[in-house]
């Protein structure tokens, strides 16, 4: 195989067609770094505007390390995946305190950063610094197994080891960051998963899958397990003053320091609005009154499973104790303008909308 003609080609081909993206108009590793975490979950439209807001707000590690979590969540708040938020807010901390504010330049202090790893290391390594690291994402994945007719399922690690293996080979050694680049540009953009565009891809002569019309067979992915169901039932509880009462959740649990309303997980046998004064009673020791129907229901997904939430308002009873959060977290009561400054989850979120007017 020609793998220096190869790399020329791609690298040729990259340079005619890369898209303009505002992280690479810079070799900032900061700005790399961020980049690169937005994009692990996101798409490149959605994160756009929330990496200008971002580098904007929190120009350089030390700007967000002073920064309150809630102010980094907010920013954060309809991306998901929040422990990325929480992970760089921490990591931004360490390069203060272990690295006196300087992004460090080798791959152990890099992947020493807490919610780095190697994917992240290698990118923010080859692109900042230029240094070869070959980088291996669900776009290089993708484009390698066609390009080798890599027919193991890419779920193993043995699979992702041998991918890996071909990464290291290919890299264009003296432009690390151009060529990783090219190669996650080449799987979102040519490479793609349901129809690739074989004809404009620079690899066509040589590609495995291209040549032998079999690139619906790779990758190969053993199917993924069917996601669990959950019913969700949160009370709006509202005081005298109309002012509604919201919980912090816990930073190590899921969706970590974002607000919620106060309920949880239907039980087997539960009605609803039950739901919700159990689970007020135990999360906030108070005694309530349910509505009988919910005012929202929403449903969402997350990675793992997918919730039903439904909401309802609830009041507490004449005698309760007031509300305290049995696991020390902070609660607050707030009027419904204010809930606009509070970062929720997306499917607490529209129950906010709903209550400030402006949801279904
Ligand atoms: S020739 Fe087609 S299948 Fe092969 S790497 Fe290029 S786009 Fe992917």
């Amino acid at each position: 195989m020609a793998i220096d003609a190869d790399r020329t080609l791609l690298l040729d081909w990259y340079r005619r067609v890369r898209r303009d993206m505002p992280w690479r108009r810079t070799r900032d590793p900061y700005r790399i770094w961020i980049s690169e975490i937005m994009l692990q979950q996101t798409r490149v439209d959605q994160a756009m505007p929330y990496y200008e807001r971002f580098v904007a707000r929190f120009p350089d590690a030390a700007s967000l390390a002073r920064a309150d979590l809630d102010d980094v969540l907010r920013l954060w708040e309809g991306l998901g995946y929040y422990s990325r938020a929480r992970n760089m807010h921490k990591a931004a901390r360490q390069i203060v305190g272990q690295h006196g504010g300087r992004f460090p330049d080798t791959y152990d202090e890099v992947i020493g950063l807490q919610g780095i790893g190697p994917y992240t290391a290698a990118a923010i390594m080859s692109i900042a610094y230029d240094e070869p690291w070959p980088v291996v994402d669900g776009n290089v994945i993708r484009v390698i197994s066609r390009l080798f007719g890599i027919g193991e399922d890419v779920r193993l690690t043995s699979t992702q080891k041998r991918i890996a293996g071909h990464a290291a080979e290919l890299l264009d050694r003296t432009q690390p960051g151009d060529f990783n680049q090219a190669m996650m540009e080449l799987g979102a953009t040519v490479c793609t998963p349901a129809s690739p565009s074989c004809p404009s891809c620079p690899f066509q002569l040589r590609c495995h899958a291209h040549r032998n019309g079999a690139t619906g067979t790779y990758p190969y992915k053993s199917p993924a397990k069917k996601r669990p169901h959950h019913h969700i039932a949160v009370g709006v509880l509202t005081d005298r003053e109309g002012r509604m009462l919201i919980a912090r959740r816990p930073d190590d649990a899921m969706l970590g320091g974002l607000w919620e309303f106060p309920g949880g997980k239907q039980e087997t046998g539960e009605e609803l609005p039950e739901t919700v004064r159990r689970e007020l009673r135990e999360e906030l020791g108070v005694d309530v009154e349910v509505d009988r129907t919910p005012f929202r229901i929403v449903r969402h997904a997350y990675s793992h499973f997918t919730i039903t939430m439904h909401a309802f308002h609830a009041r507490m009873n004449d005698g309760s104790r007031p509300p305290s959060a049995q696991n020390g977290e902070p609660i607050r009561w707030v009027v419904s303008d204010d809930l606009v400054n509070y970062a929720f989850p997306k499917a607490n979120r529209k129950i906010t909308e709903t209550l400030m007017g402006s949801g279904q």
